[in-house]
């Protein structure tokens, strides 16, 4: 690692090690913070760093405020500049984790998303593979449910709402599988504990609709969008059940901190035969060409941090 953590906090790009919060941080003791999971891949061939779709983050980001009563004081592009300049201050030439959050920063207790002071920070740190994306991955059903939009809202990024995904993932960790399957309250398919998901049939792509208590992804949508413009593959949206992903013929999971992550197995059962499908196959091709600036026609979804490179310097 050599290179240099940074943050932007309390309007200012600072090194990590320097920013710090209070005990009685709001959002520390309640969980009252949204965040964003942005990735800045290292492109040894163009010698740059690109980071992926931060637009598309930065919005998602603005949503989950404004469901959590916050509001981002910060213009789109005012962050999209300030991510840019606090990654290249970095030094890094390795892929590395993005994380804007806009947290209630009051020091005050009482649990309430009202008259509580909020603020804004971003902190990137080094950051590789999450889940075996070469090899494919094993999955279970979890036995914990997914938040329902009734209890805390899963299409906003809400910190305290990962105790829901860590409970299933260190669940899915101790009875021996890599990643968790998480159903939402009616008995669907929903998501992973980090992850959409993805079945394909027949040459058609299904995955869950946001009803179904998921984190619309932009990976996700990355998929999907490339899957017809360069496969001819439509993808539907609809309730998947639990016993349809065992007769799949290929499923995987789709994440920024997993890119595309084909499975193999779940619950025991191989799906397809057992190999890293076609359609998985070429998914995960297509969008690690995409984020690595190899594909002109998605320039649009990437920033090149260092100045002198080849693609949008
Ligand atoms: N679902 C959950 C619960 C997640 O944490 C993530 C990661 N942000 C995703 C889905 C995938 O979303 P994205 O592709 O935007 O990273």
């Amino acid at each position: 690692m050599t290179g240099t953590p940074m943050a932007f906090f309390q309007g200012e790009i600072m090194p990590l090690a320097d920013a710090k919060i209070g005990l009685m941080t709001h959002a520390f003791n309640y969980g009252t913070a949204v965040f964003e999971g942005i990735r800045a891949n290292w492109s040894a061939e163009h010698e740059q760093l690109y980071i992926f779709r931060s637009e598309d983050h930065i919005k998602r980001l603005r949503k989950s405020a404004h469901i959590l009563e916050m509001e981002l004081r910060y213009s789109d592009a005012e962050i999209v500049e300030t991510i840019q300049n606090m990654v290249e201050q970095t030094g890094f030439r390795e892929d590395l984790y993005i994380r804007p959050l806009v947290y209630k920063s009051q020091e005050v207790l009482g649990v309430r998303l009202h008259d509580v002071e909020d603020d804004f920070l971003i902190y990137c740190s080094p950051f590789g593979a999450y889940l075996d994306v070469d090899a494919g991955i094993r999955c279970c059903t979890s036995s914990w449910r997914r938040v329902d939009d009734t209890a805390i809202p899963a299409r906003a990024k809400v910190t305290g709402i990962y105790v829901n995904s860590a409970l299933a993932k260190t669940e899915a960790f101790h009875r021996g599988y890599d990643e968790a399957i998480m159903l939402s309250n009616d008995g669907h398919v929903s998501e992973g504990s980090g992850e959409n998901i993805f079945m394909v049939l027949d040459g058609v792509m299904y995955t869950p609709p946001p009803q179904d208590n998921i984190l619309v992804g932009i990976t996700r949508a990355t998929a999907i969008e490339m899957a017809e413009k360069e496969l001819g593959i439509k993808t539907v949206e609809r309730s998947i059940d639990r016993s349809e992903l065992y007769i799949a013929d290929e499923v995987f999971m789709t994440g920024t901190a997993a890119h595309c992550t084909p499975i193999l197995e779940i619950d025991d059962r191989k799906i397809g035969d057992g190999e890293i499908g076609k359609v998985s196959g070429q998914i995960q091709k297509l969008y690690f060409d995409a984020m690595l600036g190899r594909l002109p026609q998605y320039d649009h979804w990437i920033e090149g941090v260092y100045s002198g490179s080849p693609v949008k310097a």
